[in-house]
């Protein structure tokens, strides 16, 4: 069993340090948020008073973390995770499996492999209900000493392993992925509320769709118009789910390596202006797939 230190007990990190503790691994976990370290705690966790302290003696360090500037600060900066890791007698393999951009990701790795460290970057899909229940997928990037590693760690936490390539790989899949799906959304909504004027039932779009050349996971699990698919959070008032904010933060990764590479994605371009407006408007709290009601509420009529 290893000896973790989990630093960014949020939202997705709490449950995964749950099941983590769960498959038997010891886990001491750091948040700069009081009441994450008290529900880490009450989860079986041992609270650490910094992230140096979590990660005294560890073999496995984790970061879950909002994005690239804590992930550099926890790592190079606020006492440099990476300084206080190479010089411990453990040599630990430093995890991240914050969403961060991929130029962050690399320099992070460059410097701990210069210390003579492993570091993957190993973001999830599968959001706070894959977390929970230990089904997240992980999009693996490093080298395959570091990946083989890992593995049994990430087993405790998700159902899909899949080593992407060489550092950044994992981020590269993840804001890929994710920059596909709000473009995938967003085509979903635009079908519905083109029916809805065409006074084309939603229902009979749906069972038409889901089986025809446009199926996507947007439309067949996660159908932004309600009522098609009742588990969606187009069922439960756009509750999230995934924050349409989050999504927004990815899609706006994806679009800062589009123009650092060059690569043509004016579709990708055209979802980031529009969950900008959305979370403008004030719905980034809303899991993502309400930009739906905030696109139907630019036409006239009202619909839904
Ligand atoms: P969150 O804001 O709930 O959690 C982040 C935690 O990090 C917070 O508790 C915060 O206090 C802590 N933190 C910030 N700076 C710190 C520091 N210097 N030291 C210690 N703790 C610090 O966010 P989340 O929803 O758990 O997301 C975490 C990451 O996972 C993000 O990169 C996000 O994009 C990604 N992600 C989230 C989801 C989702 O559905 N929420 C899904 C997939 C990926």
């Amino acid at each position: 069993m290893a000896k973790i230190g989990f630093i960014g007990l949020g939202n997705m990190g709490a449950p995964m340090a749950a099941n983590l503790l769960k498959a038997g691994h010891q886990v001491t976990g750091y948040d700069l948020n009081q009441q994450a370290r008290q529900t880490f705690t009450e989860q079986g966790g041992q609270p650490a008073r910094s992230a140096a302290e979590a990660i005294a003696g560890a073999d496995t360090i984790i970061t879950m973390l909002p994005a690239g500037e804590h992930v550099r600060q926890v790592m190079l900066h606020q006492g440099g995770l990476i300084d206080m890791a190479r010089q411990s007698g453990t040599k630990p393999l430093l995890i991240d499996c914050s969403t961060i951009d991929v130029a962050s990701a690399r320099d992070v790795e460059q410097t701990a492999r210069t210390q003579g460290l492993e570091m993957l970057d190993a973001p999830v899909s599968g959001g706070t209900t894959g977390a929970a229940a230990g089904t997240l997928t992980f999009m693996v990037g490093g080298s395959d000493s570091a990946f083989a590693r890992a593995e049994p760690v990430l087993k405790a936490m998700g159902r899909t392993i899949i080593h992407a390539g060489g550092p950044g790989a994992g981020q590269a899949a993840k804001i890929c992925n994710n920059m596909m799906l709000a473009i995938n959304m967003i085509g979903v909504c635009e079908g519905f509320i083109l029916a809805q004027k065409l006074d084309l039932d939603w229902q009979k779009l749906w069972d038409i769709t889901s089986t025809a050349t446009s199926r996507s996971w947007a439309l067949t699990d996660y159908c932004p118009a309600p009522g098609p698919v009742p588990t969606a959070p187009s069922g439960r008032d756009y509750a999230p789910g995934f924050m349409a904010a989050l999504m927004l933060k990815d899609v706006r990764l994806a679009q800062e390596a589009a123009e650092q590479t060059g690569a043509p994605t004016p579709l990708g371009a055209q979802a980031a202006a529009l969950y900008a407006k959305l979370v403008d408007a004030g719905e980034g709290k809303q899991d993502f797939s309400v930009i739906f009601r905030w696109l139907a509420r630019q036409t006239r009529d009202k619909i839904g």
